[in-house]
């Protein structure tokens, strides 16, 4: 129910288990026990929003600390990771994820508290393997947190390949519609991490609200038929463009060499995702003029919604940014295929 507050029983007792609103409240921990239930883990939190979410994992670790990140991950949090974090206590090293071995050297024993992953990595769509790092951070004493945003739980599922923490973005797969600002952080464990990120978000007033709580819930009952389509159509949308003399590369956890093939198989059982990358051929110039002549696709941020979304990734990061100037970011939605592949071939074309 939508409520802040909850009554006492004249015993003083609580009937419904909730206090109040801030801590946590029956409407989302209905939420957070579907996440519980996609993502085979202990325990969940659902936050106002996926930066809630990944903060607060941070500010739950025992500090100061040292933490391992990816260079190639979601831009804001990246941002505050280099900006922010410091100042609270946390020594952050930016390695290159897609290599296990760079992971496990960055990783100081004893002194590591938590290796951050995000995979498939937003914007160019490589891949962490989650089994051989947990391993290695494990032995080294870290945990392993996973932005498992692109993915969602119908594509992988982090806590079954050794991840400690599951953070999603619940604004983007999970909830689907383009409509609710929202995030979680899945334990594999009930334990003391879990209950430090609960006092954060009590503290920090980092809950997701009621009402978006019930409509992430009914987002959620179409999941896993909106991402199976999103796949699929992911899939043929990146094999048209492989063919295509517009389209310098194709950016997509199924396309690569042997190697990474084998890691996307084993690790997203579930298919390769809705997301996309492509570089055109003609530079930045031509990737904002496509960007421009695409009319299906939208131009617009975010991703995982119905609306297929187009972006120029470089212009949003800015300075400093792993995403070439020539890349456009595709969300694919559950518009048919062909007319997805007929915008962007129409696009691609100089007039
Ligand atoms: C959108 C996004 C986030 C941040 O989520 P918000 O709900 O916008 O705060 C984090 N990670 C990834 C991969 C995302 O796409």
């Amino acid at each position: 129910e939508i409520t802040t507050t909850f009554e006492r029983n004249a015993d003083t007792t609580y009937p419904l288990g909730s206090v109040y609103g801030r801590p946590d409240n029956a409407t989302v921990r209905r939420c957070e026990d579907v996440i519980t239930l996609l993502e085979a883990g202990a325990a969940t939190l659902a936050f106002g929003s996926g930066m809630a979410a990944a903060t607060a994992f941070f500010l739950a670790l025992e500090r100061p600390c040292h933490v391992v990140a990816p260079k190639v991950m979601y831009w804001s949090l990246r941002n505050w990771l280099r900006t922010e974090a410091p100042s609270l206590g946390l020594d952050v090293s930016f390695v290159d994820a897609t290599d296990a071995t760079a992971v496990a050297r960055a990783i100081r024993p004893g002194e590591t508290g938590a290796v951050w992953l995000e995979t498939p990595a937003n914007p160019l769509w490589t891949l962490s393997d989650v089994a051989t790092i947990s391993a290695m951070a494990h032995d080294g004493g870290a945990v392993v947190a996973v932005d498992s945003t692109a993915a969602s739980p119908v594509v992988q599922q982090p806590v079954a390949l050794g991840a400690d923490v599951v953070m999603h973005a619940a604004t983007k797969y999970l909830n689907g519609h383009s409509d609710v600002v929202a995030g979680s952080l899945t334990f594999a464990n009930a334990g003391p991490l879990l209950e430090r990120a609960a006092k954060v978000r009590a503290s920090y007033g980092a809950i997701l609200g009621p009402f978006e709580a019930a409509l992430l819930l009914r987002g959620m009952r179409t999941l896993f038929v909106r991402v199976a389509r999103q796949c699929e159509t992911a899939a043929y949308v990146s094999k048209a463009m492989r063919h295509n003399r517009d389209v310098a590369h194709v950016l997509y956890p199924g396309v690569g060499d042997e190697q990474i093939i084998q890691l996307a198989r084993a690790q997203m059982p579930g298919g390769f995702g809705g997301m996309l990358s492509i570089r055109c051929s003609g530079g930045r110039d031509h990737a904002l003029a496509t960007a421009a002549r695409l009319s299906v696709f939208k131009r617009a941020t975010s991703l995982g919604g119905v609306e297929s979304l187009v972006e120029h990734r470089a212009s949003i990061e800015g300075e400093g940014t792993p995403c070439p100037d020539d890349l456009l970011r595709l969300s694919i939605g559950l518009e048919p295929a062909d007319a997805l592949i007929a915008d962007l071939e129409r696009a691609l074309k100089a007039p």
